[in-house]
C-alpha cells in the first residue's frame, strides 16, 4: 500500500541524518495521501542505517495503524493533529537540531533579520507558549500539536513553514515530506545565523518591512518570479 508514499518518507527520514539534523534516532518524517486518507510515519526508535521503506507504519487520519508490524513514533499524533489543523499540507518533519532547539528551548520566536529568513517565513518563526502540567501529564503529545495549533491562529502556517516547541525543537512541514525536510534545513540555518547576528550586535533589527515582503512574495504567491518558469 501506498510505494511511492513510502519510497519518499523513507528519503526524506534518511535525508535528516544527511543534513545532519539528528543525533542517534531523534526526529521522524512522515508523508499524508490526502485522497485515501493515509498517513506513513517513521516507526519508533528505530535507527535510520536500518529504516526500510517496509519499516514504515501506515495509519488513518485518527492515529489507528493500519499497516506495518512495528509501533509508530512516539510523536505520531502530534503529526496526525497537525494534518487536521493544516489542511494543505502533505508532510511534517520533527527534529531536535541544535540551533533551532536552542531557540526552543530559550523560549524566543526567531526575529527577522535577514532575506534567507523572509525568502521563507513571512514573519518571525513563532515559539509556542509553555505547556500546562494538565497537559503534559495526559496526552502530551497530541496537547503539543494543539498548542502548536494554537500559535497559528496569529500565523498563516503556509507562509510560516514551521514552528519552535517551547522548551522543545522544532516541527516544520510543506507541501510532502522532502519539501518540509527543505524548510527544516532552512530553519536550522536561520536560527543559526539569527543567533550570530545577535553575537555580533546585540541591538540588530528585524529587517525592514519592505525587503522582507519582496523577498518572500517573489518566491510565493501569484507574483512570484524566482526561479525557472
Ligand atoms: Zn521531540
Amino acid at each position: 500500500m501506498l510505494e511511492t508514499l513510502k519510497k519518499e518518507v523513507l528519503a526524506a527520514n534518511l535525508k535528516l541524518q544527511e543534513h545532519q539534523l539528528v543525533t542517534f534516532t531523534w526526529g521522524n518524517v512522515s508523508g499524508i495521501d490526502r485522497e485515501k486518507e493515509r498517513i506513513v510515519i517513521k516507526p519508533s526508535g528505530v535507527e535510520y542505517s536500518d529504516l526500510t521503506a517496509d519499516d514504515l507504519v501506515v495509519l488513518n487520519l485518527e492515529g489507528e495503524v493500519v499497516e506495518g508490524s512495528l509501533k509508530p513514533s512516539s510523536d505520531t499524533p502530534t503529526h496526525v493533529y497537525l494534518y487536521k489543523a493544516f489542511p494543505n499540507i502533505g508532510g511534517i518533519v520533527h527534529t531536535h537540531s541544535q540551533w533551532a532547539t536552542s531557540w526552543a528551548q530559550s523560549g524566543r520566536d526567531i526575529p527577522p533579520l535577514g532575506t534567507t529568513h523572509a525568502d521563507y517565513f513571512d514573519s518571525a518563526i513563532p515559539c509556542t507558549r509553555e505547556m500546562y502540567d494538565e497537559e503534559i501529564i495526559h496526552d502530551y503529545e497530541l496537547n503539543t500539536g494543539k498548542v502548536i495549533a494554537e500559535t497559528f491562529q496569529q500565523h498563516n502556517y503556509e507562509q510560516v513553514p514551521g514552528v519552535l516547541v517551547n522548551n522543545h525543537g522544532p516541527f516544520c512541514w510543506g507541501t510532502d515530506a522532502l519539501n518540509a525536510i527543505h524548510n527544516a534545513v532552512v530553519l536550522e540555518t536561520v536560527a543559526e545565523m539569527a543567533y550570530h547576528s545577535i553575537m555580533l550586535n546585540k541591538d540588530v533589527n528585524p529587517i525592514n518591512t519592505v525587503l522582507h515582503e519582496k523577498h518572500f512574495y517573489r518566491k510565493h504567491g501569484a507574483n512570484a518570479y524566482y526561479g525557472q518558469s
